[in-house]
């Protein structure tokens, strides 16, 4: 037998190895191999009779004792490589995490203590305690609890471990190195809760999902239920179901939402058959995790994007919900769409795959309408709680009747002062942060940008500082004009963000308690966790933030949501912009009125007859779609088109502008112009990042097919000045 190996070396091949006598080769393993005159390591990818090449060299050692990828996830890797036109040894890295292909992977390992027949002899017991009582304290406990961690029995016994490996030398316990699974939830409690009984719209969509699960061939079933409406107890009771036949099932979260609050829902239902993958666990506890869910002992995985390869046994179900958040997309290769990668694992695999959601994406509604998709629907709140009441106050009008521009209308703030009188809760969203978008110099309207982004700076106040939100970096605030012709000493700061609104607040309601919640104010690990335990308790009277206060958050005292400024979102220059400011608002609305009293929703905005606006105004999400579809349509764009964006950047922007024309041409060879349409080589709307100049092309057709087979065969005849790169974007979600 001959076995094709992956060498970690960032080479886009595969080599042929005999494998030795004896050795038990699946694929999936990593292995040790000869390479030159080095040993290297890699992924055993296939398996087969021959090779074409005479003299081979063969396998070193093995250094997984088993398969790291499932067969299974192998084929979905394969598949990615070759949609997302990206090196299949990438893809790998992405299936399989760091933490259990790195060189240093492996499990924690603690003593352990267990008392040997000795400890149990009366007359050396009794001898103990008159001599040494601390030690015949740790004896005590040990032969009252069994086996334990060398640590804990210390703590338990009041004692150290030197009294405790005195044992050992007298041979009453003996201590042993063991492994120990790092379980990331450890010390949180949870109260054991019972499924709800379902509504009847519950019901039925529970029901469809089941046949799904149960059948052959599954079909993606897309649960649309407003917010507030009950689907994370559908995707439970499924999930249930699935424990009870003894299978797995993996739920994806957008990795914001990967909130305590939604783990303890999990938690508190399945236990301990629940593992979660995130961000922010240590290499160890991912590590661990990881294994626990390859060696059966976890069933259930809730996590973000990358849990959606966890080597779950027997997974008969995938949940992605809030499926048209934009963090299911990668933003570094391979550019995968998790959303769309469930559905192919499903389909390959034979699985059931849930889009959960209250505002689909265009494209996953669209399947529905063509059968493709399934869909459930979740009408009504449980409970027959209310819609919130939603208001749209138009800031021209504003403007006029407080003589000037102003960003808190009069109805916003009468009814943040009526919330705080009656002590109930407001969250306040714009989706800017800093103080003041940009410094702006009253006299030859010079605007402060980033030396190495096409962007201007954005002022925050607090620290005094201008900060580039693409690049990072930072600036002091110049004293005068840095125009050598101006250099007029003072600066105005125009726009809004999220830092100057909380400072308004604050003038506006001296006694309410004004929280921020935006990246600037959420960079330690466990700040979000601790002001939305705040905002639970009531502690906080107003939650202002960024979009993410929108997601997924469930406190029932609020009963006001306002938006400052609908149209941040609306304007930028991408064919998503109304979709991500109808979903943004609908979000947002939908944390209003989700307890016992009804809620209320305002937003301002200067485009107030926005079929966007209007359509989350009416919370008609039919209306919204059905003029989406049509100005996608009528300019060919997704669900009717796949789009490819190709970035071509450079620090030198005449080589950049060259190269990407050469490229430009290099495509036009390959494609076929009948199916395909291909804009030229045009600057990306932010047409300067971190220093590097940036160049588009944009590609659409019917099917990907039609465009991936010519882009890699430009790519392969085409060589690329020094300093000179490319990124191919397939179902390219960032246009900017
Ligand atoms: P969604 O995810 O659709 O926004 P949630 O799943 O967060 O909605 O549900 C909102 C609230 O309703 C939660 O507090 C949940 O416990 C409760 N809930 C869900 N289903 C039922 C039910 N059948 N009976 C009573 N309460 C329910
Ligand atoms: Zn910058």
């Amino acid at each position: 037998m001959i076995a094709t190996v992956i060498v970690e070396l960032a080479l886009d091949r595969e080599f042929d190895y005999t494998i030795p006598d004896g050795m038990p080769i699946e694929v999936g393993m990593l292995v040790e191999v000869p390479f030159g005159r080095q040993t290297k390591r890699g992924y055993v990818v296939g398996l087969k009779e021959t090779s074409t090449f005479k003299k081979l060299k063969s396998i070193g050692k093995l250094v997984s004792d088993k398969a790291l990828i499932q067969p299974e996830i192998m084929e979905l890797a394969r598949w990615m490589a070759d949609y997302y036109i990206t090196p299949f040894e990438q893809v790998i890295k992405t299936v399989l995490p760091s933490a259990v292909r790195g060189k240093d992977a492996r499990f924690k390992e603690v003593y352990f203590v267990v008392p040997t027949p000795k400890a149990s002899d009366e007359a050396a017991a009794a001898q103990l305690r008159k001599t040494a009582p601390k030690q015949a304290a740790a004896l005590d406990v040990l032969i009252a609890s069994g086996t334990l961690p060398m640590a804990e029995l210390a703590r338990a016994a009041g004692t150290t471990s030197a009294a405790i490996r005195t044992l050992e030398e007298k041979g009453m316990v003996e201590i042993t190195l063991e492994p120990m699974g790092r379980d990331p939830l450890a010390g949180m409690n949870f109260l054991k809760d019972k499924p709800l009984t379902l509504t009847a719209e519950q019901g039925s969509a529970l029901k469809i999902i089941q046949q799904s699960i149960d059948t052959l061939d599954p079909s993606v079933v897309l649960l649309f239920g407003v917010t507030g409406s009950g689907k994370t107890e559908v995707y439970l009771q499924a999930i249930q179901e699935i424990l009870e036949q003894g299978k797995g099932a993996i739920v994806l979260v957008p990795e914001i939402a990967l909130t305590p609050q939604t783990v303890r829902r999990f938690r508190s239902r399945f236990g301990n058959d629940i593992g979660v993958l995130h961000s922010h666990l240590s290499d160890g506890e991912r590590h661990d995790e990881w294994h626990r869910i390859a060696d059966g002992e976890v069933r259930i995985v809730v996590g973000a994007r990358s849990a959606l390869f966890a080597p779950v046994k027997d997974l008969a179900l995938i949940v992605v919900d809030e499926e048209h958040d934009g963090s299911y997309k990668q933003d570094e290769a391979p550019r995968y769409q998790a959303r769309d990668i469930a559905v192919m694992r499903g389909h390959m695999h034979k699985c059931a795959v849930v889009l959960g959601t209250a505002t689909p994406s265009v494209e996953s509604y669209h399947n529905t309408l063509i059968n493709k998709f399934a869909c459930a629907n979740l009408s009504c709140r449980v409970d027959d709680r209310e819609m919130p009441m939603v208001h749209v106050v138009d800031m021209r009008n504003e403007s006029v009747l407080q003589g000037g521009p102003s960003v808190f209308s009069g109805d916003l703030r009468t009814a943040i002062q009526d919330r705080l009188d009656r002590q109930e809760q407001v969250m306040l969203l714009l989706n800017r942060r800093g103080y003041a978008t940009s410094l702006i110099c009253p006299k030859c309207g010079h605007v402060e940008e980033c030396h190495h982004c096409s962007v201007s700076m954005t002022y925050h106040r607090k620290r005094n500082e201008m900060a580039c939100h693409i690049c990072g970096d930072l600036r002091k605030v110049p004293s005068c004009c840095p125009n050598s012709a101006c250099r007029t000493p003072h600066f105005k700061f125009s726009g809004l963000g999220t830092e100057k609104i909380e400072g308004m607040l604050h003038g506006m309601f001296p006694r309410a308690v004004i929280r921020r919640m935006d990246s600037d104010t959420m960079t330690r690990k466990g700040s979000y966790e601790k002001v939305l335990g705040e905002f639970r308790t009531g502690k906080i009277d107003i939650l202002v933030g960024t979009q993410m206060i929108a997601k997924g958050l469930h406190f029932p005292n609020v009963t006001l949501v306002g938006v400052i400024y609908a149209d941040t979102t609306l304007h930028m220059p991408d064919f998503r912009a109304g979709e991500r400011t109808f979903q943004l608002i609908t979000q947002v609305s939908g944390r209003a009125g989700r307890g016992d009293i009804a809620g209320e929703v305002i937003i301002q905005t200067y485009t107030p007859s926005h079929p966007s606006i209007q359509s989350a105004r009416t919370l008609d999400y039919d209306g919204f779609f059905d003029e989406e579809l049509a100005f996608r349509k009528s300019l060919h764009y997704p669900p009717f088109s796949r789009l490819v964006c190709i970035t071509i950047r450079g620090p030198q922007e005449a080589l950049v502008a060259f190269t990407a024309e050469q490229f430009h041409k290099a495509l036009e060879k390959e494609v076929d112009a009948s199916s395909v349409m291909m804009s030229t080589a045009v600057p990306a709307p932010i047409a300067r990042m971190k220093g590097q100049f940036r160049y588009q092309i944009m590609l659409r057709a019917p099917h990907p097919r039609r465009m991936s087979q010519p882009i890699r065969k430009a790519l392969a005849g085409f060589t690329w000045p020094p300093k000179v790169k490319c990124t191919v974007d397939v179902d390219a979600v960032s246009l900017m």
